[in-house]
């Protein structure tokens, strides 16, 4: 391990392993099968790719998309480590010479989409079998699951590998969540006796705010105006409102795109390429953008209508942050969201999927109900992992609540339930207490006891309270279709008044009190600057160079001379011969001219910092 250790430092300028990446490393260099499943940004690509560095022979990494392919290629080629990608966008002859440098041992990674293996002559594969593999990577291993969100056929090929290579470690990445996709992986990869590693899929760097969706444009404009110079996503549910969205915002002067299935392929590709190399800073898309997106310092993902699931939610927002620096999620909800959504979910002929999506989106309007837990801990308790109560970075953490007693509406919300006999949903309960004239309320029921006696409370008002009644355990929701309300044990003695209830009253605008390492702004912008000529002149995107948390940590520590850059995440060996003198450059210069002293001695400090705040 000292040698991983050394190799960390020397090629990739990392300090220190994240997550589970010794261990994995361990159990891959000691030729063990391995499951890796990390959160996006964790770190996965470290796992197979110092191994490969260590092995003799050649390290094949399967991955799915050729956007993915050629990136990482780059980003490896720029710590001067020899890879090379084979697949359809090469010539045959670029594809000759590759094989015959990997021959010649000339190459240490080598990546492929899977279909490339049992092309019908099985060519491929007696090649592979004539030369030294050391190790299999299988990138993004969930596309093997049916289960999955991004299943792949040809990925299910990729059970025979070990009937074929039945000595070569295997090690299996994927950032899935969910555990049933996790167990059908090693189902179909056959793996011999895997070791799995299982990382918690917190994404500490991410705040989740949800808010509600009345005036949603005009704050999302305040947002964007705040943020001009950050990348970001902004999810739109339709291809007509991704257009309506990105047409606005362009005519208001922000860089911006849309995406969507509809548009042309040439434009699509056109605006993604566009995006990943900081050429916009605006996304404007429908849920068809992101998948294989790599890019690394997306700051915000704004959902301006509700995902459909918990899934998705967490998939979509799990774009921003993956240099690990801070990101916002906000998501902008409201009931007309949750009436479409349900429509959606309807699968005609297929009761069963039908109640699987419909449970699914329930789940999801529980998580934006409730205002006054934890976003984090919701989320990770859905993917089945323990969480604190409180993690003071998403907006029920931030706000201040103020509780008064609320004993009397909560009497007349359970006695409205009790009067209509558990038999309907929230909405209806609300009509019911509203006296609402509406044409879905019953004749009968509006003659019952307590028709309109909560007329003077808005609706709004009115549903905040049943979730906050139901996510305390005061009233419980049954079925998934339409869920309806019903009593529990915990509802009889409010009733009958042997229990108060404080409620939530008043709620104070969720601020975000992030406390931010000091660095020089205008120097950052410098850098980024900087970092962009060089990739356009490299050919690559632009966190392929440098990420944001290396642009940042220059900006705050002020390295003066070569041997500081060292101490900088994300300075090698290679990228300070390569990049290390024009960026040193911006930096003494910018502190020549403002008289400003290198912080580099408090860099341990800010390690430390930094490891909290990020892993
Ligand atoms: P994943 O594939 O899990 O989403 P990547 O492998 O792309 O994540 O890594 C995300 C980012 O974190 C990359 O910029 C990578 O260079 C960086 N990184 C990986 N391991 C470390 C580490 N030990 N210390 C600091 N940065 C790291
Ligand atoms: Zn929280």
């Amino acid at each position: 391990m000292q040698r991983a250790r050394q190799i960390l430092k020397s090629r990739f300028g990392y300090e220190e392993f994240r997550l589970d990446q010794e261990n994995a490393i361990q159990a891959v260099l000691n030729k063990k099968d391995a499951l890796v499943l990390m959160p996006t940004g964790g770190g996965k690509s470290l796992c197979y790719q110092i191994p490969a560095l260590l092995f003799d022979g050649l390290t094949v990494v399967i991955s799915p998309l050729i956007s993915l392919m050629r990136d990482q290629v780059s980003a490896l080629k720029l710590n001067d480590i020899p890879s090379a990608f084979l697949n359809s966008t090469l010539t045959d002859r670029e594809q000759s010479e590759i094989l015959a440098a990997v021959r010649k041992k000339e190459i240490k990674l080598l990546y492929l989409a899977p279909e490339r293996f049992f092309a019908q002559d099985a060519l491929f594969l007696d090649f592979l079998k004539s030369i030294d593999v050391s190790l299999f990577a299988i990138d993004e291993a969930h596309c093997i699951s049916q289960w999955g969100h991004d299943f792949r056929p040809e990925y299910l090929k990729l059970s025979a590998f070990k009937r074929h290579f039945p000595s070569v470690p295997v090690i299996a990445l994927t950032a899935t969540a969910d555990t049933l996709t996790r167990k059908d992986i090693l189902e179909k990869l056959n793996l011999n006796r895997p070791e799995v590693f299982v990382s918690s899929f917190d994404r500490k760097n991410i705040h989740y705010f949800i808010r509600p969706k009345q005036e949603s444009r005009q704050k999302l404009l305040d947002y964007l105006e705040k943020h001009r110079e950050d990348s970001g996503i902004i999810y739109a549910l339709s291809r007509q409102s991704v257009d309506d969205l990105a047409k606005e915002l362009e005519k208001r002067g922000f860089s911006v795109k849309p995406y969507h299935a509809g548009l042309d392929k040439d434009d699509r590709d056109e605006h993604q390429d566009l995006f990943i190399q900081d050429k916009i800073k605006i996304i404007v898309a429908t849920i068809a953008f992101g998948m294989g997106i790599d890019k690394s310092n997306v700051r915000y993902v704004i959902h301006m209508d509700m995902p459909k699931n918990i899934e998705s939610y967490y998939q979509e927002t799990g774009r921003a942050g993956r240099d690990g620096l801070k990101s916002e999620a906000i998501l902008f909800y409201s009931q007309g969201d949750v009436m479409k959504l349900r429509k959606f979910a309807q699968i005609e002929g297929n009761p069963r999927q039908t109640e699987i999506l419909t449970r699914k989106l329930s789940q999801m309007v529980r998580f934006c109900e409730n205002k006054t837990s934890c976003r984090r801990k919701h989320l990770l308790n859905y993917f089945g992992e323990n969480y604190p109560d409180t993690c003071g970075s998403c907006d029920a953490c931030l706000t201040e609540y103020e509780k008064a007693d609320g004993t009397a509406e909560a009497r007349m919300a359970l006695s409205a339930v009790l009067t209509l006999r558990g038999r309907y949903g929230v909405n209806y309960v609300i009509d019911f207490l509203r006296g609402s004239k509406s044409a879905k309320m019953r004749e009968a029921d509006t003659k019952l006891a307590g028709y309109g006696s909560g007329a003077s409370i808005s609706k709004e008002k009115w549903r905040s309270l049943f979730y906050e009644l139901i996510e305390r355990g005061y009233l419980a929701q049954q079925g998934d279709e339409y869920p309806i309300v019903k009593f529990t044990e915990k509802s009889e003695s409010v009733l009958n008044g042997e229990e108060k209830i404080m409620l939530v009253q008043f709620v104070s605008q969720a601020q975000a009190v992030v406390v931010e390492l000091p660095h020089e702004e205008e120097l950052f912008t410098k850098l980024k600057a900087l970092r962009f000529d060089m990739a356009r002149a490299a050919g690559v995107p632009a966190y392929v160079i440098f990420s944001d948390a290396t642009l940042l940590e220059l900006a705050t520590y002020l390295p003066q001379e070569m041997p500081d850059l060292l101490r900088i995440s994300g300075f090698g060996e290679t990228k300070l011969a390569r990049y290390g003198e024009p960026f040193l450059k911006v930096v003494v210069n910018y502190c020549r001219e403002r008289e400003l002293a290198s912080k580099i001695h408090q860099k341990k400090d800010k390690r430390i910092k930094l490891r909290s705040a990020t892993s």
